[in-house]
């Protein structure tokens, strides 16, 4: 369960106490919408919106943040003054309003280009709230990170509606295997777990940038998850809509090449549509085994599953999902099935999200071994997994989403023109 905690960890979920974090950074963005304030931290640090916060003054609660010393803290936006005020060992960040506001506080875990954690405090303005009385957002699901957070604001010609009126797809990126489990190894000793994980954080780097879309990991970081621990992060942690495992082939013979991609078997992990999908479901099941977990086969257990994932449609959907991810990967992928397979695979057996797992090619083809260690290559990859996840989101916009307000909008000029 270590690693449990160390994911946690890297939540702001921390079960130890910490002391101590320090802030090196405040920034700011304001911008018609909102205002929004990033605080630079060296840890995770335990944060709460206090219920003390009033329409004109927004109190986050940081216990084991004790008050910076010298930090350039500027008013920015909506935000007449900033401060940090001593509370017990750690401190409450202060932000007086000139207007009212709905305030969103999420904290980002590292990423590539912040080797750091950043507590987001978004500030919506409520000109901006007028026809939309519900803010998705205001109790944000734990922990979103909207798009475009790890870089500047983006800028927005055709004015979409602030974050407040649309929910994000929450996308879970499960980057395949981990730690202990090195999945299958090239060649040219290139492992599976580090090639995922490449692809992963490529993903979430790309999505980041797109709106309406939200981008979380399982893992960040080589280190082991459980099958079954991956879809409860996904889910059960994230709230995530969509899950996509992303892992690398591999096969006795060196020729074999390509990509693919696969859904759960609706006829349960002994009737694979293919007998390729099956042996590779059976592989990647095996991860929990190199992880040193025994896992007993859960027939009865995929059968409700997969009833489940029936009635939501979600299995149905999966199919949809992997199709556009197809079109994308077939530009410059030799595919190494030309439909969405489907076989028993343990880390999509999740009622409720959309599911698959893209295998990016063959590790134990030379030529592909080499492509999928190239980081342009693995960013090809995540931009076709990206442009396949967008198009599905377009065709069946997710009710509350940002691609239902898209499609909306866009009837509205229809019927307009009509008129
Ligand atoms: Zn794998």
């Amino acid at each position: 369960m270590k690693w449990l905690y160390a994911a946690l960890f890297g939540l702001g979920w921390t079960l130890q106490v910490q002391a101590g974090i320090e802030v090196s950074r405040v920034r700011s963005w304001p911008s018609p919408e909102r205002t929004r304030y990033v605080l630079d931290l060296s840890a995770a640090p335990h944060y709460q919106l206090s219920p003390d916060s009033s329409p004109g003054q927004v109190l986050v609660d940081l216990p084991d943040v004790p008050v910076p010393g010298t930090l350039a803290l500027h008013a920015a936006g909506l935000v007449k003054t900033i401060a940090f005020d001593p509370a017990g060992q750690g401190s409450r960040l202060r932000l007086d309003l000139s207007a009212a506001a709905t305030p969103v506080v999420f904290l980002l875990p590292p990423a590539p280009q912040h080797p750091g954690y950043r507590l987001v405090v978004d500030l919506v303005s409520h000109d901006q709230d007028q026809d939309a009385p519900a803010p998705a957002l205001a109790n944000p699901p734990l922990p979103p990170s909207p798009p475009s957070v790890s870089t500047a604001p983006v800028e927005h010609n055709d004015k979409p509606p602030v974050a407040a009126h649309w929910r994000p797809v929450v996308v879970a990126i499960d980057a395949g295997h981990g730690g202990q489990d090195t999945g299958a190894i090239g060649p040219g000793a290139i492992y599976e777990k580090t090639v995922t994980l490449a692809i992963a954080r490529s993903l979430r780097e790309q999505m980041q940038g797109v709106t309406g879309l939200q981008p979380v990991l399982t893992r960040d970081g080589d280190y082991f998850i459980p099958l079954v621990e991956r879809r409860e992060i996904a889910r059960r942690h994230y709230h995530a809509d969509i899950f996509i495992s992303i892992h690398a082939d591999a096969s006795p013979s060196r020729d074999a090449r390509g990509a693919s991609v696969f859904a759960l078997s609706l006829k349960g992990a002994n009737t694979a549509t293919s007998r390729f999908a099956r042996a590779l479901a059976e592989r990647e099941n095996q991860a929990d085994q190199m992880g040193g977990i025994k896992v007993p086969s859960h027939d009865g257990v995929l059968a409700n599953v997969l009833a489940d994932m029936v009635v939501e449609g979600s299995l149905e959907h999966s199919l949809h999902l992997g199709g556009e991810i197809i079109d994308e990967l077939k530009d410059f992928s030799p595919l190494h099935a030309h439909h969405v397979e489907q076989a028993g695979f343990a880390v999509l057996k999740e009622p409720g999200m959309v599911s698959l797992l893209v295998e990016n090619g063959f590790i134990t083809n030379r030529k592909e071994e080499h492509q999928l260690s190239d980081a342009a290559y693995q960013a090809k990859l995540a931009h076709a997994i990206l442009r396949g996840v967008e198009r599905y989101c377009q065709q069946y916009p997710l009710p509350g989403s940002y691609f239902a307000w898209q499609r909306q909008s866009a009837l509205k000029a229809r019927t307009a023109e009509a008129d």
